[in-house]
């Protein structure tokens, strides 16, 4: 029978027979919430003919959901001290694979073509939050084949990522995620759905990933360098910070808005996706015939 992992008395007693310790530094808040796990497996499309890669696996609570609905689940833990417990919690599954390891060390594309071939991919996980945005670019940069991401995330994390770019609430973590897929909001968890609780509320989120941007930029380096020093100096006119941060000439900068038809004083918070792929286009079209600016 499956263990009940959001019961606390038995959750307290598999740590203490362990001789667990919580660590703070590899953001360890495990899920004990009993409803909160089956909903992130369903809208996280752990289904039959998906194979889910999960990260921070925990002691198995979301683990257990996800291996119940998918056809494989790989889940990457890097604390070897949760390795016994994860036998004794989700052992008994035939298609969970647990693998040891820092996440952002793996080759994704190389990983999931070895975990899940013929498969279609999800990502799911109740991330640590101190690599948040680290894992999320790693994950999306690789160009892996993935159709969604499903992450339990910070809540002023996920209000950031799904703001829509061009408002005050966005960021360049914003932007970046926009030009891979699309972001929507699922569900916000409090922090008393956690052991020990965070001190911080938290939501579920889903990227639909669908590179909606990717055609259309001439120069993807240049347009990440771009979100990355412009959203650096994000109270600054865009003329100050991208002269000050990628050393552009501000006849240049004035130039290629007056292309674009935009205000001279405008900032890198009030662009579109569209206005920053094209300023974007535009300024890395200047630099070919210059000195390169990434
Ligand atoms: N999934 C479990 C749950 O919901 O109860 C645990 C989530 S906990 C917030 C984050 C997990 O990620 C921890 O188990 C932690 O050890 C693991 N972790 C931290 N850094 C990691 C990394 N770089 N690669 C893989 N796992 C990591």
């Amino acid at each position: 029978m499956m263990i009940n992992l959001t019961d606390m008395k038995t959750v307290r007693s598999i740590l203490s027979r362990h001789g667990f310790h919580f660590s703070k530094k590899l953001g360890q808040n495990f899920l004990v919430d009993p409803s909160v796990c089956p909903r992130i497996a369903e809208e996280g499309n752990a289904a039959p003919g998906f194979g889910v890669l999960e990260i921070g696996p925990g002691i198995g609570t979301l683990t257990q959901q996800l291996a119940l609905r998918a056809e494989k689940v790989t889940s990457v833990e890097l604390d070897q001290r949760l390795l016994p417990i994860l036998e004794e919690t989700v052992g008994e599954f035939d298609n969970l694979h647990i693998l040891q390891g820092d996440i952002l060390q793996f080759d994704v594309p190389q990983l999931l073509e070895q975990e899940f071939p013929g498969m279609h991919v999800a990502v799911c996980a109740n991330l640590p939050y101190y690599i948040t945005t680290p894992i999320l670019m790693h994950l999306l940069e690789s160009g892996a084949p993935i159709d969604s991401i499903t992450i339990m995330v910070q809540k002023e994390v996920a209000e950031k990522l799904q703001a829509p770019v061009g408002t005050r609430n966005s960021g360049a973590i914003t932007a970046a995620v926009n030009y891979y897929g699309t972001v929507e909001m699922l569900f916000t968890v409090p922090r008393d759905s956690f052991l020990p609780p965070p001190n911080v509320d938290s939501a579920v989120i889903r990227i639909d990933v669908q590179k909606r941007y990717a055609a259309d930029t001439k120069h993807p380096k240049h347009f990440f360098a771009m979100l990355k020093n412009g959203f650096s100096q994000r109270r600054k006119t865009l003329v100050n910070a991208l002269s000050a941060t990628m050393h552009y000439e501000k006849p240049v900068l004035l130039d290629a808005l007056r292309e674009l038809g935009l205000s001279e004083t405008v900032r890198m918070e009030n662009l579109t996706m569209e206005q920053l792929v094209a300023l974007s286009n535009c300024l890395s079209e200047k630099d070919s015939s210059g000195e390169e600016k990434v």
